[in-house]
């Protein structure tokens, strides 16, 4: 795969305008706040390694992104998941279908814990979520890109968002970025996210600012709000935005935006995960009957 810079085009939302950070773009395959964090095993060398092992949920977006990089990199994939719902496995669809098809060893086991598991030399553990060191060396990558453009556009204020669900990605950009870096609580709310920042980096300063909500969201839970913030951006803008995080990133930056003198430039990064949307959908279909 040939990396390439993501464009970063301009968008309206509710009146702002606001940069939009296309990280859904990077490539058709291999894209998004995933394809930043493994890019570390994308590039390097993986000196005798012929299997990754991770785990997380049989949905998850770094299910697929780890499936795409097993083919690209020859490497088998392990995927540890607590519980496969009887329905998707006979209705396989999004991320856990396409890294069935490209090959991931989906082991169904309600009792694996990361932490016991004895990693042999031929093989490499990633935390859930990828929640590692080495996702610092993808998204570095990405803070150069933001600030070379700022550069180049002749930008010197700028705030960035994006929504968090570890809050790997939202402290290594702090770390390598001059700018402001606001994120939303998407899983485990602020003080879950806090913990995750020190646990990544101890001293402050490097913390990205985490803008409180007035609501609690519970992680993969429907909300009616959400699925019209996804419908008003597809409509707006023709894009598509992730059911997951994105409408908690919209939402929590307009708070923001409501209560605090703005005169910064925005920038907003979309971190794909549309394939997950195939499975949200649905639900939320269901659920509000659309
Ligand atoms: C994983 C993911 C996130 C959260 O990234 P963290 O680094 O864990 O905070 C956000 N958006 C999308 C689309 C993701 O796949």
């Amino acid at each position: 795969m040939n990396y390439i810079n993501s464009p970063i085009e301009k968008i309206k939302f509710r009146n702002t305008d606001i940069y939009l950070k296309r990280d859904d773009l990077l490539d058709k395959h291999f894209s998004g706040n995933k394809a930043r964090k493994f890019y570390y095993y994308l590039i390097n060398d993986l000196k005798n390694i012929d299997k990754i092992i991770s785990f997380g949920s049989a949905q998850a977006n770094s299910l697929y992104s780890l499936s795409v990089l097993g083919k690209i990199r020859n490497t088998n994939i392990d995927f540890y998941v607590n519980h496969i719902s009887s329905y998707l496995k006979e209705n396989a669809c999004g991320n856990y279908k396409a890294a069935l098809e490209n090959g991931v060893n989906i082991i169904e086991d309600e009792n694996f814990d990361f932490e016991k598991y004895k990693v042999k030399k031929n093989e490499i553990l990633i935390e859930e979520g990828a929640r590692v060191k080495e996702a610092e060396f993808g998204i570095k990558i990405l803070a150069h890109e933001i600030s070379s453009w700022a550069e180049e556009n002749k930008i010197k204020n700028l705030k960035i968002f994006l929504p968090s669900g570890t809050g790997t990605t939202a402290l290594f950009l702090q770390k390598h970025l001059e700018f402001e870096v606001l994120t939303a609580a998407c899983v485990g709310g602020s003080e879950y996210l806090k913990k995750q920042f020190s646990h990544l980096e101890s001293n402050e300063k490097f913390h990205p600012k985490i803008i409180e909500m007035p609501k609690k969201y519970h992680f993969g839970k429907l909300y009616k709000e959400f699925y019209e913030v996804y419908e008003e951006l597809l409509e707006t803008t023709k894009i598509e935005f992730d059911l997951l995080y994105d409408p908690l990133g919209f939402l929590s930056m307009q708070k923001y935006l409501n209560e605090n003198e703005n005169s910064d430039e925005i920038l907003y990064i979309h971190q794909g995960g549309i394939l997950g949307n195939e499975s949200m959908k649905p639900r939320y279909e269901r659920k509000f009957n659309k």
